[in-house]
């Protein structure tokens, strides 16, 4: 992940958390009496909906492992693939997702987010668009963080659901288990993966046509072991370093720039300086709204690298 988006589903919790108490409800009048696999989904339902429906990352795998207890031999609570297929049942993510008009669906959710970057790469938009009388249109994709293959009864979990690009969710993260391999988390984690450059040394090249400019990612750790696995996955599963190498020539376009008006042109820095030219207008990127923007971590990253005279 490049981005945190810890607030994107502020507007989007209220009308969340109602829809999956009306599905906890119907559930429990349809099923109260004849629920076949184990009372465990029952009590998920009507004792912690709340949880299910707008819980923290962290209190959802507290429900992650909740779960593999009650169904942990030697004393079973009741049969474990009963159970995830009334989960897929009950808490049906495609009944959601398919809903074109309905007063809340995947649409509409979308259309709340607060991101408008994906959160995994910053490299592609995500975008929602309701037709005319609320019908439908395009929207970005909903990452299962943790996948609903392996945990159905997270499958509606507001903060189990990262709006995010095909590439990353559909293409490259898949079915990929993150409970049993942990990766940065859009909505809990900092932004930890930074573009870093050596700016001396690229000022020494940057009038050569054939020289190349080493943009690297790194992965602030602080030394915690945890937190350097977690940056490795989410680089390698989501080929950040790949995809940013390939953006090479519009970080360089970017830091050439930069480095125009911070350290070269005296015209250009006497403007800025007398205010009469606006940095961010003449970059065209806007620091303190970075996170809106393509690339918009990375050229933050370039912004604070080098030094305004
Ligand atoms: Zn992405």
């Amino acid at each position: 992940m490049i981005i945190s988006i810890m607030g994107a589903w502020k507007a989007a919790r209220a009308s969340h958390l109602k829809y999956m108490q009306n599905i906890a409800l119907g559930a429990l009048k349809a099923t109260g009496t004849r629920l076949s696999s184990s009372s465990f989904l029952l009590s998920l339902l009507a004792d912690d909906i709340e949880t299910l429906a707008v819980g923290s990352p962290s209190e959802l795998r507290k429900v992650v492992e909740n779960v593999r207890r009650a169904f942990s031999r030697p004393f079973p609570c009741g049969n474990y693939n009963e159970f995830l297929l009334e989960c897929r049942r009950i808490l049906n993510y495609e009944r959601f997702r398919d809903d074109r008009d309905g007063a809340w669906n995947a649409y509409r959710l979308c259309a709340m987010a607060g991101n408008s970057m994906c959160p995994y790469c910053q490299l592609e938009e995500t975008k929602t668009v309701i037709r005319e009388g609320g019908v439908a249109g395009i929207r970005q994709e909903l990452d299962h963080y943790y996948c609903q293959s392996k945990f159905p009864f997270l499958a509606l979990s507001l903060y189990n659901l990262v709006p995010s690009c095909a590439h990353c969710n559909s293409a490259l993260k898949r079915d990929k288990n993150f409970i049993s391999l942990p990766h940065l988390h859009p909505f809990e984690d900092d932004e930890v993966i930074k573009i870093d450059i050596d700016i001396d040394s690229y000022m020494q090249i940057m009038h050569t046509p054939t020289a190349i400019a080493e943009f690297v990612l790194v992965g602030l750790d602080n030394g915690d072991p945890a937190m350097e696995k977690s940056i490795a996955a989410s680089k390698r599963t989501f080929m950040l370093k790949e995809r940013y190498q390939n953006e090479g020539d519009k970080l360089r376009n970017f830091l050439d720039r930069l480095l125009m008006v911070r350290c070269g042109d005296s015209e250009l820095r006497l403007a800025i300086s007398s205010k009469a030219l606006d940095e961010s207008v003449f970059m065209n990127f806007d620091c303190k709204d970075y996170k809106n923007a393509r690339l918009g971590s990375a050229k933050r990253s370039l912004w604070e690298l080098v030094p305004s005279e």
